[in-house]
């Protein structure tokens, strides 16, 4: 490892992972000017370790596509100084956030691991320890002088994720993300043990591109049995609405109701760009495969293969805010921009 003269930033957005016991039993933020003296550990890493915090720190459930632009604007800003970026931030909506970044971070080459933990930094059983030191070491991980991560990633537990790949699964456990569609990229054990294979590369070498334009006239509206038409028609007649993740069941089917194509197909005609993506965790969107997912090809919705619903969402949000036609829109879904989605040369739709 090349310790010498290696930097990390770290950047503390919030959530449980910064808390600390404040001497009477309950927990409060944690002051990250003083984090060497409550991580001791760090030291023994030997980095040049530099931090923000966001003022206030928020919980993530209060993130929001601004919280992303003031992280963009960090990272940035920071670019040339350090090796690699860190950001602490709470489990709820991380992946929304490191799907976000993935896209806005264009012509990212070095690491930005997203991190936090299900108890606070401060406690004995603490997951948090753990996870911050193993992330701030991928972020300064090199091979020949080159980031051996350059991409934007979630850390948790012992895997390392591509963030666009990834959705937290559980509220109880230490294991709380999963990349179900995408293997890790690394696992850390004894050893942190790469799959150089699997990390993606950008493929241009052109300067950092931040983008700071999200439009959040976007909805995910899950169909399920049941489900009536004064929902549907008032989903899809919000004012201003441009883009609608359509969860759907198993590999992108839904009711074949006639009143139900009809609102969809109108909607389209609305400009209204509609993405199918499975309700199940794992798994592709093949909307040919039954009759049930065909009706919905066929009117003009497209399909999202195997993403999350956290990267359909950000990436219509990021389409629609650099304000591109519904052409262009579709034909980016349409393809991997950043390794959010992984199109079957076969049955591509
Ligand atoms: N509610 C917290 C948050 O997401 C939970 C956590 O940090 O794990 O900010």
């Amino acid at each position: 490892m090349e310790n010498k003269n290696t930097s990390v930033l770290l950047i503390y957005t919030g959530g449980t992972i910064g808390m600390v016991d404040n001497g009477n039993g309950s927990l409060e933020p944690f002051n990250f000017n003083h984090l060497l003296e409550n991580v001791p550990e760090l030291k023994r890493l030997g980095f040049n370790i530099s931090t923000i915090q966001f003022d206030p720190p928020i919980d993530s459930s209060d993130i929001m596509p601004e919280s992303w632009y003031e992280l963009v604007k960090i990272i940035s800003d920071n670019y040339p100084y350090f090796d690699g970026f860190v950001i602490l931030h709470g489990t709820d909506t991380m992946a929304y956030t490191a799907s976000a970044l993935s896209f806005m971070l264009e012509n990212l080459n070095k690491p930005v691991i997203l991190t936090g933990s299900q108890l606070p930094i401060g406690m004995l059983r603490t997951d948090g320890k753990e996870n911050l030191i193993t992330a701030i070491e991928i972020a300064a991980a090199k091979e020949n002088g080159n980031p051996i991560v350059p991409e934007v990633c979630i850390f948790f537990e012992n895997h390392l994720m591509r963030g666009n790949r990834t959705s937290k699964i559980s509220a109880e456990n230490f294991n709380a993300f999963r990349s179900v569609n995408y293997p890790a990229l690394a696992r850390a054990g004894i050893h942190i043990r790469y799959d150089r294979n699997l990390i993606y590369h950008a493929v241009s070498r052109k300067p950092l591109k931040p983008h700071f334009l999200m439009d959040t006239n976007v909805v995910v509206l899950k169909i399920f049995p049941g489900i009536n038409q004064n929902t549907v028609h008032s989903i899809l007649n919000i004012p201003g609405l441009r883009g609608v993740v359509l969860e759907t069941f198993g590999t992108g089917n839904a009711p074949t109701s006639t009143w139900l194509i009809e609102e969809l197909k109108d909607a389209i005609q609305r400009n209204i760009v509609i993405v199918n993506v499975t309700q199940c965790s794992g798994g592709s969107v093949q909307m040919r495969r039954y009759e049930t997912g065909n009706k919905l090809a066929e009117i003009g919705i497209i399909s999202g293969y195997d993403s999350t619903t956290e990267t359909a969402l950000t990436k219509l949000m990021f389409l629609i805010g650099h304000k591109m036609s519904v052409e262009q829109i579709k034909d980016h879904m349409d393809c991997s921009l950043i390794g959010e989605i992984t199109i079957p040369a076969t049955d591509a739709e």
